[in-house]
Parts: structure tokens; C-alpha cells; sequence
């Protein structure tokens, strides 16, 4: 608890209680949950810190597609549609490239293009990937604190029956056909955290993981951060709390469902629960999971049931509510 009286609340309230957040998030659906806290928490309140596994070099750029996500997405520039990429999107640049031959596979639309190239002109004078962010953050207007994991290189490797894919090619080029068989994070034991980053976890009263593959965008970031695990009973101390990305034993979007299943457990809310068991206080799960709110508790671990599908804006910012009202619960 850091101070009393603060503004807390989507509709600018006086709520009595202060509450620090660090959300940790991977693309599309921890840019969701992300945003919906930013609605509601002052800009010193939270810090969203980001999957960088996902990084790769292409056509000579370099680029972040779950950093760019958060970013587009707290910035509102984000596409509506995909998930990805920005609003009003033109692919003239991508198109002129398909014709001369070069790859198509993924997709950058021309604004987009416009980041990358300005990002890696910024690496390429030696500019940390968190001082550019926080440039970018600052250039689209977000108040809010996004950090990359780190500023070293970490490169999610997929092991798969076709042997080890670097994560996009498994991801996007290969529309993750290939059967899963575990996942290594190349450079994740020289990698530092990004400047802040210990800092706001330290100072937090609570960690949310949203609702993000946990296999490819959570530990990744848990790999670099080294959460401990958290006190218990709950009310002591800091709160771990994990938003279940499956729902119904199906993801709303991308592979984690499909990872569960291949690495031979059934995916599930209680999977997502076991799997970050050791260091989480509390779990979210959305409603039509509530038969297995039992079996999550008897991990000892606190639940909150509700909608937990983000559709639109006001969704989001429900559904951020719901959870810092658990937290303070
Ligand atoms: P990626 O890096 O772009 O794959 O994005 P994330 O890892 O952040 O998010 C992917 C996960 O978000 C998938 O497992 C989805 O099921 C989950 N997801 C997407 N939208 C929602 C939503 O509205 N509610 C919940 N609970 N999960 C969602």
C-alpha cells in the first residue's frame, strides 16, 4: 500500500486505496487487458512490462511485434480487427517488395514499417530498446509505463517434430503447423532486466499476468525478471495474479490451446493455474470454467470468476476493474 486518497477509478473517483501494478504481457491478448488497466490507473500506477522473445530481424529490420501491439494499443492506434498492426494501415511497401521477389510472408503494413526502420536506425546508433520505447511511447502520447522484458537479445526457439524453429518462423511462416515439443529462450541467462523494470516490481503492490500465452510471451519475461515466489496467505505481501488466456479449453486467438495439447496436457483454465503455480496468489478464470474454481483453489490458490472475453474498450476496462477489485479483496 503506498499512499491513500489517489485517483483510482474509470470514472475519476476518490477511491481510498493507492494500488501499484506491474501487468506482464505478450501481444494481442495482453495488449487487451493492459489497456483496460490504462483506463483506469494513473499513469504512475502502472507499468506494463513486455515480451521481447518474439523479436526477430527481417528485410533488415528489427522488430517487436508484442512491444508494437502494447504500444499501438495503449496509443489507440492499434487495428481493431487483427489485433496487430495500426489502424488505416496501407501495404504498398509490402507489396512492391512481393514483386521484386523478396519475402511476403510477414506481414508489415507501410506505418508500421515507419517503427521498425526508426527503431533499428536508433539501434544501429546504439540506443538501448527501452530508451526507444520510451521515445515512441512519448512520440503517440502514452502516459503509462511500457518496458521491453529487457534490452539483450532473447530468442524464443520452438522445438518441434520438424526439428527447431526460430519463434516467427514457427509462428507466422509456418502458421504454427509443426507439433510442439518444448520451447528454449535463447539468451535468457545473460539477459538483464530492462532498466525500471526490477524497480517497479519491487515498489508493486501487485503483478498481473495477463491474459497471455504463458508457454511463449509469460515466461519468457518471468525467465528475466526472476519473480520469487510470492508470500501466502493472501493479504501479505505482494500479489501474484494470473488472467487464464483459455477459455472453455479453447484460446480466444493464437496457439496456446494447440502448445497445451502437444505437450500432452489438456488445456484448460486449471492447466493455466498449475502451470504458473508456484509464484501466483490469485487466478481469474472466466465463467463458463467455473466448475473447475474448486481444483484451482485446492492448488491454494485465491479465484475470481467473470467474463473474462474483451471485445471492445468497455470490456477491457471491466475486466481491469474486476481484478484490481480482487487484488484489494
Ligand atoms: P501474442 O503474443 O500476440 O500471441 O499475444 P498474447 O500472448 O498476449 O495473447 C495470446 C493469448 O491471448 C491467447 O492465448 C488468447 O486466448 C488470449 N486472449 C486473446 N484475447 C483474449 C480475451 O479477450 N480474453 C482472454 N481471457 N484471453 C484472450
Amino acid at each position: 500500500m503506498k499512499s491513500t486518497n489517489s485517483k483510482d477509478s474509470s470514472h475519476g473517483q476518490p477511491s481510498i486505496v493507492r494500488r501499484r501494478i506491474v501487468a506482464l504481457a505478450g501481444g494481442v491478448g495482453g495488449a487487451k487487458l493492459a489497456h483496460g488497466l490504462a483506463q483506469i490507473l494513473a499513469p504512475e500506477d502502472l507499468t506494463v512490462i513486455v515480451n521481447t522473445g518474439d523479436d526477430f530481424e527481417h528485410l533488415g529490420m528489427y522488430i517487436c511485434p508484442d512491444l508494437d501491439t502494447v504500444c499501438y494499443t495503449l496509443a489507440g492506434l492499434a487495428n481493431p480487427e487483427t489485433g496487430w498492426g495500426r489502424v488505416n494501415e496501407t501495404w504498398n511497401t509490402i507489396a512492391n517488395i512481393e514483386k521484386l521477389g523478396g519475402p511476403n510472408w510477414f506481414r508489415l503494413g507501410d506505418q508500421d514499417i515507419a517503427t521498425h526502420l526508426e527503431r533499428t536506425r536508433r539501434m544501429k546508433e546504439g540506443q538501448s530498446l527501452s530508451q526507444i520505447t520510451r521515445d515512441f511511447c512519448a512520440a503517440w502520447g502514452i502516459k503509462h509505463t511500457i518496458l521491453p522484458m529487457t534490452d539483450s537479445p532473447v530468442r524464443t526457439m520452438v522445438d518441434t517434430d520438424e526439428g527447431e524453429l526460430a519463434f516467427q518462423e514457427y509462428f507466422v511462416h509456418r502458421h504454427c503447423e509443426p507439433r510442439v515439443k518444448g520451447f528454449r529462450f535463447d539468451g535468457v541467462n545473460i539477459a538483464e532486466p530492462a532498466p525500471g523494470a526490477r524497480e517497479a516490481i519491487e515498489s508493486a503492490d501487485a503483478i498481473v499476468f495477463c491474459p497471455s500465452n504463458p508457454w511463449v510471451s509469460v515466461d519468457p519475461i518471468l525467465r528475466v525478471i526472476s519473480l520469487t515466489p510470492t508470500p501466502l496467505p493472501w493479504g501479505e505481501g505482494r500479489k501474484v495474479v494470473a488472467v487464464s488466456p483459455i477459455i472453455g479449453g479453447k484460446t480466444v486467438k493464437g496457439p496456446a490451446a494447440k502448445m497445451y495439447s502437444e505437450l500432452g496436457i489438456e488445456p484448460s483454465a486449471l492447466a493455466v493455474a498449475e502451470h504458473y503455480r508456484n509464484i501466483l496468489a490469485g487466478f481469474v478464470l472466466d465463467s463458463v470454467d467455473s466448475e473447475m474454481e474448486n481444483s484451482i483453489k485446492q492448488l491454494g490458490i485465491r479465484t475470481l470468476v467473470t467474463d473474462t472475453l474483451m471485445n471492445n474498450l468497455t470490456d477491457r476496462t471491466r475486466l481491469a476493474q474486476d481484478v484490481l477489485n480482487f487484488i484489494r479483496s
